[in-house]
């Protein structure tokens, strides 16, 4: 069996980065969640998310198709079941969710790894979220409001780790998912 790892932090922290990077690495199965956003620039379905509606959503909840899901920003995201199930068998899988969603992980699976990943201070957070140039004001500082939340779940997860420079982040990241046993 392989390991559920989760990694969660505010958004434009730099989580999709750091798992872009942590995929090169090798070894690991990335879970393409379902969402019902639309795709900004550049996004694919099936490899950024699975973008369905909220009817499709709805159903899946009901026939039991979501590892875990949760409402923020106005739309619904979830992590479909069966693809990390039938993956776990042979990969670590990385979940990259927020925190509501990573809490419901850790209560069907508490031998997850909870990774936080933080930024160095808010306002480094926000320029982040600016020069990735994906969002409008108003949803930017919707995402800065969320921040305090997520942050006030840090002492629920297993590790956290601070986003300053990016390649000294992924290694500690590598480092964390080898060094914890299999259970
Ligand atoms: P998230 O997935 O957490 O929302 P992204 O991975 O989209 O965040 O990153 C947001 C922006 O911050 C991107 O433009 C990305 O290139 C940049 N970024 C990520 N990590 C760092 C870092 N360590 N230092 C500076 N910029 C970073
Ligand atoms: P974005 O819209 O920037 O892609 O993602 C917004 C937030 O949703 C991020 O914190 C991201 O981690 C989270 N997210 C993405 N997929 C899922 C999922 O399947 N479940 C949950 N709970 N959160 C998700």
């Amino acid at each position: 069996m392989g390991k559920l790892i989760v990694i969660s932090g505010p958004s434009g922290v730099g989580k999709g980065t750091i798992v872009k990077k942590l995929l090169k690495t090798g070894g690991y199965a990335l879970s393409v969640s379902c969402t019902t956003r639309a795709p900004r620039d550049g996004e694919k379905e099936g490899v950024s998310y699975f973008f369905i509606t909220e009817k499709k959503f709805d159903e899946m909840i009901e026939n039991g198709g979501f590892l875990e899901y949760s409402r923020h920003f106005g739309k619904s995201y979830g992590t479909p079941k069966s693809f990390v199930e039938k993956q776990l068998k042979t990969h670590d899988v990385i979940l990259e969710i927020e925190v509501d969603g990573a809490l419901q992980v850790k209560k069907s699976y508490p031998e997850a790894v909870l990774i936080m990943v933080v930024p160095p201070n808010a306002r480094e957070l926000k320029a982040r979220l600016l020069k990735r140039g994906s969002e409008d004001e108003d949803t930017i500082q919707k995402r800065m409001q969320r921040m305090e939340y997520e942050l006030s779940k840090r002492g629920q997860y297993d590790y956290t780790v601070v986003n300053d420079k990016l390649e000294a982040a992924v290694d500690e990241i590598n480092g964390i998912i080898k060094s914890v046993d299999k259970k």
